[in-house]
């Protein structure tokens, strides 16, 4: 059989743990036999990070940069206790933390949806999409105890030296206060990645705050996004026949919850953190979630939403056999393979991604499946298989 040509690379970035032992078999049984591969590999596990003292991190993400499209394994963000397991010369910063800053994107998160495992939410008939804005509000903010009486103000120095201040409380006991901000650049670029997002899977968007409340903060959001629309992507958009929708935060939860799903939800940074969760949780698995990153200039990482899978991988050590779900890990590689295709005009490779993702669903659809979806499968299975098997199942089915 001849295997099906890629005309241009992706930037493959390999991670740790127990997706690191998945990538090496989803490669070596799914993808190997039936495609003539072509990467840039990046080795991200957390020895080779410390052995280039990080810049490897960077490297990655500059090739993803440069050559549009990126797949990436999950990789172990390190802390003190990584530091001695893994006797690390220091720590350094998440890896997808570095990429994200260079890419400049937004996360989106979509569930994976099998026949046999039914959401929690009962209408729901279609995946619901998060984007999830990565900069500022909370995650940014400035803190303070407020120890007794006295009055709280907002200081803006301009670098002409012009001051504007607005006072937050008159405190009359002891309290707490908090300062946050955002960017408009940043904002423009959430707003554009959600519109491209949404123009290549065609999917409305859907966006809330609580602008009635924060008519400045919020409302600037509620702005841009508007501006954006109307002046980027609303033509696109009306071409492609999806829309632009804008409701309060408290609305747009009581919609996603009484509707069908089938859109893309645009969520300011808490939001989209509280809420991303939710969708994943009522949706089944961790490793039932696609997850890409899209930076506003059209470049796109691929990757899985859950982490390395740790306590498993110590399972695997000590010669253990684990059932690791890598449904994630290969619809990482099938998101970026397909870009590819459509970014190269190779419609055969194209092709292949989509019979490898069929095949991996037909197979649970089957009754083949990992330990955590044997849990909730309706019909449950007669057995539960392990990474190995599950993966050799979706071969013979591919
Ligand atoms: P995790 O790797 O996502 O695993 C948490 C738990 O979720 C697992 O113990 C397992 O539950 C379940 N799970 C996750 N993925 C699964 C899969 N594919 N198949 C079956 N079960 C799965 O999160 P963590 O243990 O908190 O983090 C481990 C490491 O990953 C950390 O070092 C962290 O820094 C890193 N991390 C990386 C990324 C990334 O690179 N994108 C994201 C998050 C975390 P059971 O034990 O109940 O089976
Ligand atoms: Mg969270």
């Amino acid at each position: 059989m001849t295997k099906i040509a890629m005309k241009n690379p992706i930037a493959e970035i390999d991670g740790d743990e127990m997706t690191r032992v998945l990538w090496a078999l989803v490669k070596e049984k799914l993808i190997f036999p039936h495609v003539d591969v072509k990467t840039e590999y990046y080795d991200l596990g957390l020895m080779n990070r410390d052995a280039t003292n990080d810049e490897v991190s960077a490297e990655a993400a500059r090739a993803i940069q440069r050559l549009g499209v990126g797949v990436k394994c999950a990789t172990i963000t390190g802390n003190a206790a990584r530091k001695a397991e893994y006797n690390l010369k220091a720590l350094y910063p998440s890896p997808n933390a570095t990429i994200r800053a260079i890419l400049d994107g937004t996360v989106f998160r979509k569930p994976i949806t099998v026949s046999s495992i039914k959401p929690s939410v009962s209408t729901w008939k279609k995946p619901i999409v998060i984007g999830r804005h990565a900069y500022g509000d909370v995650y940014r903010a400035a803190e303070m105890e407020v120890k007794g009486p006295g009055r709280v103000e907002l200081v803006y120095t301009g670098i002409d030296g012009v001051e504007r201040r607005t006072v937050v409380a008159d405190f009359t006991g002891p309290g707490v206060v908090q300062g946050m901000h955002n960017l408009d650049a940043s904002i423009e670029s959430f707003a554009r990645s959600c519109f491209l997002y949404a123009l290549e899977e065609k999917l409305p968007v859907w966006f809330a705050t609580k602008d009635t409340i924060s008519k400045t903060y919020d409302g600037r959001f509620k702005q841009i996004f508007r501006e954006i629309y109307e002046g980027e992507f609303k033509e696109k958009c009306t071409a492609a026949g999806i829309d632009y929708f804008y409701t309060l935060i408290d609305d747009a939860v009581a919609r996603v919850i009484k509707g069908e799903g089938g859109f893309l939800w645009a969520c300011k940074n808490y939001d989209g953190d509280v809420m991303s969760d939710m969708i994943a949780s009522a949706a089944g698995s961790l490793a039932m979630m696609t997850s890409v990153l899209v930076s506003p200039h059209g470049v796109f990482e691929y990757e899985a939403a859950h982490g390395t899978v740790q306590q498993h991988y110590y399972r695997w050590q000590r010669g253990e056999k684990t059932s690791t779900n890598p449904v994630a890990l290969i619809f990482a590689w099938t998101g970026a393979l397909a870009k590819r295709a459509e970014l190269d005009g190779t419609a055969e490779l194209g092709g292949f991604a989509r019979r490898l993702e069929k095949a991996t669903l037909d197979t649970i659809e089957g009754g083949q499946m990992t330990g955590d979806l044997a849990k909730l499968a309706v019909p449950a299975p007669e057995k539960t298989l392990d990474s190995q098997e599950f993966i050799d199942a979706i071969g013979k089915r591919l």
